[in-house]
């Protein structure tokens, strides 16, 4: 389960290195951030590479996508196709590989990646988002796959007629639940809280739908099963009592985390939880090394992810690249 290949099937991209190492910018990351940093880079004229695991970033897996101005209403990965289309228009490189490293090479910083590839920029633009976070519970990391998941849009269809647990009270819990709850036959939302982090016309929509079921003021203690889920283990925080409640499927919605490990690889600054210090203009403490969207962070920074606000942040960081390419080539 949880096969994130089609993406790399359906959303068009380089596989093979290209032939050119030398770039003005060298973008890590394919969401909203790093392909708007890819638009306006080579808009600005300046020789543009993208390199990530994967195309489209998270926004590929979103049931559905409301809130983007001037598109009321579209897939994730229709709009994730949308953006792709748009930079390959301006012939910038997509390719599928994961940055391992970056290193200062002379006026350039070089970009090493796990297929072995070095890629050199004047100027580097991290845009990698932050990972699924885990529950941490029994059975979680044993039943992965065989009912535990952590993409909606990706395993909820194997779940057509079944019973599903959604563990978090943020947009991307109260969404996929409304989403798989037109697949399974039932949805229990779990979470820790009686509030909610997500927006109120989720958590509406999902209160008027009788398919899903509130289980609030809860945390899931195990995820029990044999060959696959059966259940889970829930301890109600204002009993304190346990109770089992029998499940098909497990979808883990509890947010990210930022790569603080890959951050302070590089050696670049980080704030106290892991996202790369920025200044407003995505400038980090490395000349010539930006960081843009969910993975940026830092007293300067207003947390409200969202694909428009990580676009933006990916524009902001390729007009603040471009202009400091500029100094630097004319020192050259
Ligand atoms: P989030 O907003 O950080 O919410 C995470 C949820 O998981 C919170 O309710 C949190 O509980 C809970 N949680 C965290 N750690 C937990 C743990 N160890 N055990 C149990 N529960 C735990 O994450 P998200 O929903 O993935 O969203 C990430 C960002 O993307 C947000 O900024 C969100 O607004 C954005 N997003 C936007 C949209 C949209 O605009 N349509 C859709 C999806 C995501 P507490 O509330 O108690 O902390």
């Amino acid at each position: 389960m949880t096969d994130y290949s089609f993406r790399l099937t359906t959303i068009p991209a380089i596989k093979e290195r290209p032939k050119e190492s030398n770039y003005d910018v060298v973008i890590i990351g394919a969401g909203p951030a790093g392909l708007s940093a890819a638009l306006y880079s080579a808009r600005y004229g300046l020789k543009t590479i993208v390199i990530a695991r994967e195309m489209g970033g998270k926004v590929s897996l979103a049931p559905l996508v409301d809130d983007y101005l001037g598109i009321p209403s579209i897939k994730g990965s229709e709009l994730a196709r949308k953006f792709i289309t748009h930079v390959e228009q301006h012939k910038v490189p997509l390719v599928i590989d994961e940055v391992v490293d970056i290193i200062k090479d002379g006026a350039r910083w070089r970009v090493e990646t796990k297929n072995g590839e070095r890629y050199y920029g004047f100027a580097v633009i991290i845009a990698i988002g932050s990972e699924k976070r885990r529950l941490n519970v029994p059975g979680e990391s044993e039943l992965l796959g065989k009912g535990v998941s952590y993409c909606a849009t990706c395993d909820g269809p194997l779940f057509r007629g079944k019973i599903v647990a959604v563990i978090g009270g943020g947009n991307s819990a109260l969404s996929s639940a409304i989403y798989l709850s037109s697949l399974a036959s039932r949805v229990y939302l779990i979470h820790r809280r009686n509030e909610f982090r997500a927006f109120k016309t989720y958590v509406d929509q999902a209160k008027r739908n009788p398919k899903i079921e509130f289980k609030l003021n809860r945390v899931v203690v195990e995820i029990l099963g044999k060959e696959k889920v059966e259940a889970v283990k829930l301890l109600n925080k204002s009993t304190s009592r346990e109770e089992l409640i029998n499940v098909d499927g497990v979808f883990i919605e509890i947010g990210g985390e930022p790569p603080r490990i890959f951050f302070e690889k590089v050696g670049i600054e980080v704030d106290g939880q892991g996202y790369a210090k920025v200044n407003p203009d995505q400038s980090t403490n490395l000349p010539g090394i930006y960081v843009a969207g969910d993975a940026a962070g830092g007293p300067h920074k207003y947390r409200f992810e969202q694909i428009i606000t990580a676009a933006a942040e990916g524009a902001k960081a390729a007009d603040a690249t471009f202009k400091y390419i500029i100094g630097i080539k004319s020192k050259v």
